[in-house]
């Protein structure tokens, strides 16, 4: 197969990327590097299997070869990134999402939108199967994903509907891993970071807010098995396991032995106070459920983060 990737060169782009080349497959990664990075790549450009172009996908983007599968993943993804990136954040789960379908047509491609928990908002049913409509603010900082995933989820059911595209779409609950930014924002590479450097975790609220944690290998089979389905989907994938974020950072303290301290600081507006996916349906119809425990994918990722030339550990500590 030859796979199009949009945001391959990001966290979990670059997973998938990844996992396809190992199974054969062809990439074609399309990347605008405003949150990925060419490091993440960089070892993938030496396989003949794959190449990269640089391009935004709000852009219409003829492919010169054959095209079997089209994978959505591109979009500013964390609270910090989509804040400072709001009308590219619209733009991509907009426009981006139409060009993308588009193309997936024109070669007669499956396509799979990746879409997120983000769509239950702050979810007054727990926890979420994807019957739930969701509890989403219109016009909160927050709107511009959580909104631009609902529209991207409706443009390609129109899609599958009126041009019989063959559509996908799963809703990705958090998932961290190697290859995460430490400065991304994100509750996961900001505590390992912090804890890493002796800072103190700066823990939003009081800390109770729920999150359910899914490891990048788990995910990444999700997406696999949902590139090679027909099913139009929605599918939760993610971890139904769920942590308080205060549990979270005494999980990263005790993994990295770590002296820090944590701070409070005020909740951000429209954080979603609990977020659980119910995963029977991707059970059932993808044959799919994650494996890897939090403790020990934090383990992993921790050893990824200690493993980065810019993790300023003093070396006594390492
Ligand atoms: P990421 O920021 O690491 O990756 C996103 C990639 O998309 C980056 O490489 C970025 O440069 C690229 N990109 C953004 N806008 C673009 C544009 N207009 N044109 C071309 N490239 C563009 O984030 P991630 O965590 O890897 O997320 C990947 C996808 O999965 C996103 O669509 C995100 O919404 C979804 N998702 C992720 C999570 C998670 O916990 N990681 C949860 C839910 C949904
Ligand atoms: N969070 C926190 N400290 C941080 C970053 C995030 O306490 O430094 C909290 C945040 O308020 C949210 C949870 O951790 O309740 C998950 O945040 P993240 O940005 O990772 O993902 P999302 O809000 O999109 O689920």
């Amino acid at each position: 197969m030859r796979v199009v990737v949009s945001g391959g060169s990001g966290f979990l782009g670059s997973h998938l990327c990844e996992a396809l080349l190992d199974r054969g497959d062809s990439v074609c990664c399309l990347d605008n590097f405003s949150s990925g990075r060419s490091a993440n790549i960089a070892h993938l450009l030496r396989e003949p299997g794959f190449d990269c172009t640089a391009c935004d996908v709000t852009v219409p983007f003829r492919s010169s070869g054959d095209v079997d599968a089209v994978v959505h993943l591109a979009s500013p993804a964390s609270p910090f990134d989509y804040g400072r990136l709001p009308l590219q954040t619209l733009a991509t789960g907009s426009r981006g999402t139409e060009n993308l379908l588009r193309l997936a047509v024109r070669h007669n491609a499956r396509f799979v939108l990746a879409s997120t928990s983000e769509v239950y908002g702050d979810p007054q049913v727990h926890p979420q199967d994807e019957d739930y409509w969701g509890n989403v603010n219109p016009i909160g900082p927050r709107s511009v994903y959580d909104e631009a995933k609902r529209f991207a989820e409706a443009l390609s059911m129109a899609y599958r509907r009126s041009q019989s595209a063959d559509v996908g779409i799963v809703r990705i609950f958090n998932t961290y891993g190697p290859r995460m930014r430490a400065q991304d924002g994100r509750v996961v590479s900001s505590f390992i970071s912090q804890a890493l450097e002796e800072e103190p975790l700066t823990v939003f609220g009081d800390g109770s807010q729920t999150r359910s944690f899914c490891y990048v290998d788990d995910m990444v089979r999700g997406l696999l098995a949902m590139i090679d389905s027909d099913l139009p989907g929605p599918f939760n994938l993610g971890n139904p396991t769920e942590r308080t974020v205060r549990e979270l950072a005494e999980l990263v303290l005790s993994i990295t032995g770590s002296g820090s301290e944590l701070r409070f600081l005020p909740l951000p507006a429209d954080d979603p106070a609990r977020r659980r996916p119910v995963i029977t349906r991707a059970h059932q119809g993808l044959g799919w459920h994650p494996r890897v425990p939090l403790e020990e994918g934090l383990r992993h990722t921790v050893d990824w983060f200690l493993s980065q030339p810019d993790t300023h550990v003093r070396p006594r500590e390492r």
